[in-house]
Order: C-alpha cells, then sequence, then structure tokens
C-alpha cells in the first residue's frame, strides 16, 4: 500500500537531503508498487536510503537482514538521531533486550528493525514464523552477494532467505550489493525466488576519489608532508603486515600524529576499542592491515593511505572506497615499490596448486600494472571492472601531470646504442651503468673500451631509468621472458638507429599532491568557523556517546561555514538537516554562526544556495507553521502522537491538533487514526449536531471513541 506522504518529503524532511542520488527514485518508486528490486551501487553510493526511505512511506514495518553487526548499530543510532524508530536485533543483547524489541514489534512501534541472519534462523519459534503476525511493509537484504556461493562473501545462514517469496508472497523485497560480476547477480535473483523485479546498475565510478600513486622510495617523508596538510581529517592507512602496522603507528605517534594500529592479532577488546576511538574522531589515523574497514560505515574518511602494494584490484578498490562517502573529495594514496612486487609474489605460491597461484600472479601482475599505467587510473580501475571510461578524468596523478612529450632523440639513440654495443645480453642496470661509465667490478672488460662507456655521465641514473621504461613502453625496447631478463631491441628500435628516426618522450616529473586539502578548495568557506561548528558537533557526539560523523557530516558542516544560516528557516535548506535534527541540535549551531557573523561582520549567503528543491505537498507549502511540521515529521518517523507529545514537551491534545492539520490538507489518511467503523459513526454525529461543539459529539458517541479521534474526523469534515 503506498502512503500518502511522497518519498521526497521523506528524503527532505527527514534526511534533511535536497535530491535523490543515482537512480534512488526510481529503485524507492519501484518498491512502493510493491515490486522487488535488486541494487548494485557502489560503496558510499546511498544504498540504505533506497530501503530507509520506503520504509518511511509505508505503513508497517520494514526488515532489514545485515550481516555486519557493527555497521547495524551505526545504520541504527544514525537513525534514531533523525528521530527515526528503529532498532536491531542481534546476538550481542540479552533476551531481555530482545523480547523488548519482540514486544514493540508486535505492537507496530518500529519503523524498521535489522537483524543478524543467524536470529532468521534461530529462536524458539522461527524468526520468519513470527513475522507472520506482524504488519509487515518491506523486506531488504543487505551484502546481498552473500546469499550466494558465487560472490566473495558467503553466508550459509543468509539460504533462509529462500524462503522469503513462498511465507511472504506480497511483501516487497529489495536486495543490495556493492559486488558487481554478474554470476553472484543472477544466483541473488535464483536464490531470493524473486520474479517480479528490475535489477537496478549504478556505475561503480567514485567521482570524488581522486587517486595518487607515488614512488615508494622515501615514502615516509612524503606521507609526513601529506599529514601535515591534513591535520584536521581523518583516514585509513593500509600496511602488508601485522609489525608494519605497530611500527608506522608508532612513527606517527612519534612525529605527533593521534595515531593507532590495528590487526587481527590485536585482543578483541583492544580492537574494538581502537575502532570506537576512530569512528569517534578521538583517533584520526588508523594503521591497519586488511582486517580493518569491513562494515565500517564511517563517513568523514578523508584519505586512504596504501603504504605496500595491495593484492589485487579487487581489494585496492574495496579499501580505496571507505573513502569519502560522504561524497566530500577525497583521496587514496598508494606508494608503489618493485620490492613489494617480489614479496606479494612470494605470497602467491599456494603450495600444489599451480591454477590457485596462475590466478593470483595474473590479478597481480594487473595490480602492478595500474601502478605503471601512464594512462588514466581511473580509466584502467573502471575498464578493469568491466565499464566503459573516458581517457581523461582530470582527477588522478596521471591526468593532473600529464607530461608533455619532448624530443628525446639524442637520449634514446644512446640506450639503444648501448643496448646494441652489449649485444643485448644484459639488464637496464648493467645497462645504465655502462652508459655512467662505472667503475664498478661487475663492469666487464672489453665493454669498458665501448664507444657508448661514459657517453651518460650529465644525467643521474634515476633518470636513465626512467627514459629506458619509457623507451620500453613504447616499444623501442623489449625485455626477454627470462629470469634475468635483457633489454633487446625492437623493429622501431632500428628505426631510430640506423635511419635518424626522431623520438619523443616524456620528461620524469617529481608527482605532487595538492597540499591543500581538496575540499577546501571547492566553496569559498569559513576556516575557523568550520573549526568551530566541528567542536560543537563533536562535543555533543560525546555528550550523546555516538560518533560524530551521526549527528551532522562533515559536509553538513561544510554547508554551514559557507552559506552562514543565521534564521531557523534557514536550516531546512541545509544539507543533512531534518525537521529532527533542527528541532534537537539547530539552535546552538545557529548561534555559533550568528556570533561568528557578527564578530566578522559578515552576512547571510543563504541566498545564493540553491535552495533544497522544495517539491512538498501544496498545503505544506501554502503554510504548515514549523512547529506543525516538526511533529508532523515525527509521526511519519515512526513516533506516536504520545512519543512526539512526551519528546517536545507539549500537551497530547497539542500534538492532535498539529496532525488533525495534515489531515485536512490530505497528507495524512484519515485511517491512520480512526478506525473506519469508528469514522463513520463520529461523521453521522458531526452531521447531526455539526463539528464544533466537542463535548457534546463525545457525550452522543460510545464511551471508547476519544476526543482525538472526533477532532480528526471533524478536521476532515471542516476541509
Ligand atoms: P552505501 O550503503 O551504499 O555504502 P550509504 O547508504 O551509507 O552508502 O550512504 C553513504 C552516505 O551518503 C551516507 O552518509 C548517506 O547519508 C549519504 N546519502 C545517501 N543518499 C543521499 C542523498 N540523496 N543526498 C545526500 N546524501 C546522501
Ligand atoms: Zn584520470
Amino acid at each position: 500500500m503506498k502512503g500518502i506522504v511522497t518519498p521526497h518529503q521523506i528524503l527532505t524532511s527527514v534526511f534533511g537531503y535536497p535530491a535523490f542520488r543515482h537512480n534512488q527514485e526510481a529503485i524507492i518508486e519501484q518498491l512502493l508498487q510493491g515490486k522487488d528490486a535488486v541494487v548494485l551501487m557502489p560503496t558510499g553510493g546511498g544504498k540504505s536510503l533506497c530501503y530507509q526511505v520506503p520504509a518511511l512511506c509505508l505503513p508497517g514495518v520494514t526488515i532489514v537482514v545485515s550481516p555486519l553487526i557493527a555497521l547495524m548499530k551505526d545504520q541504527v543510532d544514525a537513525l534514531v538521531l533523525s528521530g527515526v524508530k528503529a532498532a536491531f536485533l542481534n546476538s550481542t543483547q540479552s533476551s531481555g533486550e530482545q523480547s523488548l524489541i519482540l514486544q514493540q514489534l508486535r505492537r507496530n512501534e518500529l519503523k524498521l528493525l535489522y537483524v543478524a541472519p543467524e536470529r532468521l534462523v534461530g529462536g524458539e519459534i522461527p524468526f520468519l514464523h513470527f513475522l507472520r503476525e506482524i504488519p509487515l511493509s518491506l523486506f531488504a537484504i543487505d551484502e546481498a552477494h552473500c546469499i550466494s556461493q558465487w560472490g566473495h562473501d558467503f553466508r550459509p545462514e543468509y539460504r533462509v532467505l529462500s524462503q522469503l517469496k513462498e511465507v511472504f508472497p506480497n511483501i516487497p523485497v529489495i536486495a543490495l550489493t556493492a559486488t558487481a560480476d554478474s554470476l553472484t547477480k543472477d544466483d541473488i535473483i535464483r536464490q531470493l525466488q524473486i520474479t517480479n523485479y528490475h535489477v537496478f546498475e549504478n556505475s561503480f565510478n567514485r567521482p570524488n576519489i581522486s587517486y595518487y600513486i607515488k614512488p615508494k622510495k622515501g615514502y615516509y617523508d612524503a606521507l609526513l608532508e601529506y599529514l601535515e596538510a591534513h591535520q584536521e581529517d581523518s583516514g585509513i592507512i593500509y600496511c602488508l603486515s601485522r609489525n608494519a602496522t605497530e611500527k608506522l603507528a608508532g612513527d606517527l605517534l612519534a612525529d605527533g600524529y593521534s595515531a593507532a594500529a590495528y590487526h587481527a592479532g590485536l585482543e578483541k577488546n583492544l580492537r574494538d576499542e581502537r575502532q570506537d576511538l576512530f569512528l569517534r574522531d578521538d583517533i584520526k589515523i588508523m594503521v591497519a592491515t586488511i582486517a580493518f574497514g569491513m562494515g565500517i560505515n564511517k563517513s568523514n574518511v578523508r584519505f586512504v593511505v596504501h603504504a605496500d602494494l595491495p593484492k589485487n584490484i579487487e581489494g585496492y578498490y574495496q579499501e580505496t572506497g571507505r573513502a569519502g562517502r560522504d561524497g566530500l573529495p577525497s583521496e587514496a594514496i598508494l606508494f608503489f615499490g618493485a620490492g613489494d612486487v617480489m614479496k606479494l609474489r612470494g605470497f602467491a605460491q599456494v603450495e600444489n596448486n599451480p591454477e590457485q597461484t596462475t590466478i593470483l600472479l595474473k590479478k597481480l601482475d594487473q595490480m602492478v600494472r595500474l601502478c605503471e599505467t601512464k594512462g588514466c587510473r581511473r580509466k584502467y580501475l573502471l575498464n578493469y571492472f568491466g565499464e566503459e571510461a573516458p581517457g581523461y578524468c582530470g582527477s588522478c596523478d596521471t591526468c593532473l601531470h600529464k607530461p608533455e612529450l619532448q624530443d628525446c632523440t639524442v637520449i634514446a639513440q644512446k640506450i639503444l646504442s648501448a643496448v646494441y654495443r652489449i649485444k643485448q645480453g644484459f639488464g637496464a642496470r648493467y645497462m645504465i651503468d655502462i652508459l655512467k661509465g662505472s667503475n664498478s667490478e661487475k663492469i666487464r672488460e672489453e665493454h669498458k673500451s665501448l664507444s657508448v662507456y661514459g657517453i651518460g655521465k650529465d644525467r643521474p641514473k634515476e633518470e636513465w631509468m626512467h627514459y629506458t621504461k619509457e623507451l620500453l613502453q613504447y616499444h623501442y625496447l623489449k625485455q626477454s621472458a627470462n629470469e634475468f631478463p635483457v633489454l633487446q631491441l625492437t623493429e622501431k628500435s632500428q628505426n631510430v638507429l640506423f635511419k635518424g628516426e626522431k623520438v619523443f618522450l616524456t620528461a620524469p616529473v617529481q608527482i605532487t599532491i595538492a597540499k591543500e586539502p581538496v575540499i577546501y578548495q571547492k566553496h569559498a568557506y569559513e576556516k575557523p568557523l568550520f573549526e568551530e561548528l566541528k567542536k560543537l558537533r563533536n562535543r555533543i557526539a560525546h555528550e550523546e556517546n555516538v560518533p560524530a560523523y551521526l549527528i551532522f557530516s562533515d559536509s553538513s558542516l561544510l554547508d554551514l561555514a559557507t552559506y552562514l544560516p543565521v534564521a531557523q528557516d534557514d536550516l531546512p535548506n541545509i544539507s543533512g538537516f531534518g525537521a529532527y535534527k533542527i528541532e534537537k541540535y539547530g539552535r546552538p549551531f545557529l548561534e555559533l554562526i550568528q556570533d561568528y557573523c557578527q564578530e566578522n561582520q559578515l552576512g547571510s549567503k543563504m541566498n545564493i544556495k540553491h535552495p533544497k528543491k522544495a517539491k512538498r505537498a501544496s498545503a505544506t507549502r501554502a503554510g504548515a507553521s514549523d512547529t506543525k511540521k516538526v511533529s508532523y515529521n515525527m509521526y511519519r518517523a515512526g513516533n506516536t502522537i504520545a512519543e512526539i507529545a512526551e519528546s517536545r514537551q507539549l500537551a497530547h491534545t497539542t500534538i492532535e491538533t498539529h496532525l488533525s492539520y495534515f489531515v485536512s490538507t490530505g497528507e495524512i489518511g484519515i485511517h491512520e487514526f480512526v478506525p473506519a467503523d469508528k469514522q463513520e459513526l463520529i461523521e453521522r454525529a458531526i452531521a447531526k449536531y455539526g463539528r464544533l461543539g466537542m463535548k457534546q459529539l463525545k457525550d452522543n458517541l460510545p464511551e471508547e471513541i476519544s476526543y482525538g479521534e472526533i477532532r480528526m474526523v471533524a478536521a476532515l469534515a471542516g476541509s
């Protein structure tokens, strides 16, 4: 059944966002029509809203199945902070806590319930059977690839979900995942037995993440330089080994950074504690093995650094994807060195399994190629995942620092001649030693008298290496495939050596990373105010004992520091400021901005902000006052009248009056408050006595009909 309230109203009033992203709106529409949806969306794409919004449009409860307990709590905390009735059910809770939630479910007091898959199977009565007694709106299956053995994270408990459609043929199902491959996708559809569905696929591109790959040599200084410029930011640094995380975290601490190590070898308590501190921004930098990150929903991770080479592109993309979930510009930086390749080649050897070894080596090789490509990194990544992409993205190191081709004919001639003179029998290092005129013992006596010996003294070794690689890249040279690769000439090099053909190569460049965090370049914003706003938010978060980004994301605060809202009415136009949060937290933020503007003699810039698109129902626009709207939004978020009265410290009848206004405009269906049979009785009484004499109406109606119910029907009659 489709509620009267529109998804867009929920989006703006509860979540405080101006517009849907990607295909969120189409997905929600599909579900509201009672049909099923399979959603493939990258991390940070906004999967949760695809079921959270319909959950609030529909009358019953939405069951969300999620395998990640940490994530569950986070999501529920976030919803509760927006005034939505949500809870979770998993094995970490006592049986008392669990039965309390079951009671709330029976009374239809929850809009969303997050359940761990094992909870679906276990228990005295199977949970699915219990759910038959509850008014359900929707099933959302998060991390839906877990149902498939083809996926990378198969969970046998998920198999119970195959029964969903048998037990609840009429309840729509939405399956969500960030794993794209088509085998898994088809298997999800088959396992869930959905037939009336649509698959919603999204690009895997993460436009707000910039990709940088830098040389690993001397990387610690480069890292410090980067961190120095990003002191306020939170990030993850991935290392290959446990020891490496401990060492790097120690070094960073010693250099004055707020860092901690995280790996599977630490005690669970310590791990949980550090994760928590990181979520709360009390630790800024987590130096971790890949054990860290699964189920981390922290939206303001500004950078992900790989201090060591990842084993494959899948891992790299998943890890870098943890940056910038809030949509703000973020950075992925990888320090690439040849030593890591050797090490990982060793790890890829699976004993007695040559096929597996071949697969792992191939994946490693593709990872290395990403690091060595001269083309756009983003294009390489998207192509890897089977997506088309333009050759220039403008936000990766190769696009940003595309060096120009220069006439390098003389340099090329020197290198190619050397290769020719040493009879194509030696590797790059040896050839460069010849060019440099090295006195090393390794150099054979007969080579010291060659005409090319010492003709390259004018350039450092690194430059010769760079040009040699360039010649390899452009096929003027090739490398033999044996254990000790030697340089060999090609047809192209013959033309250079013997026909005087010109050669154009790129000069070596020092890749530098933008020093100012990119987020600050887009907006002209008040930096000191931004910092103050963050402090205020963090203080509130500490008081409420939740991660700061759940109160307001950095992007919301940036909006404040940019547009300087100074009136209560401005706040709904700030991203992330839903009605409930405005009511609860709006004031101190406004006061801070007001003070700041006064001190600095600044005016509000709300007029230049594109207002949140106000596609609201006409009645709301026509002037429901703010206080009515707050009650309305809280009601829509699943609160009862009594709860709204309690939380707003207003009389029960006041809330009823607020809501009856929306009954009169048609935004709330009368049936939501008054059963049809009672409605009929009340209407008859109104026809007889008129709608203004409340007491008279009450006296002439059956005892069990309340004043509230009469008021609602009267409101409708009067509209
Ligand atoms: P996913 O589950 O796909 O990784 P989330 O659902 O956690 O992503 O969403 C990532 C972030 O984007 C969250 O902070 C969420 O509030 C925000 N978000 C989602 N949809 C929108 C939207 N339409 N407008 C603004 N922010 C959004
Ligand atoms: Zn690019």
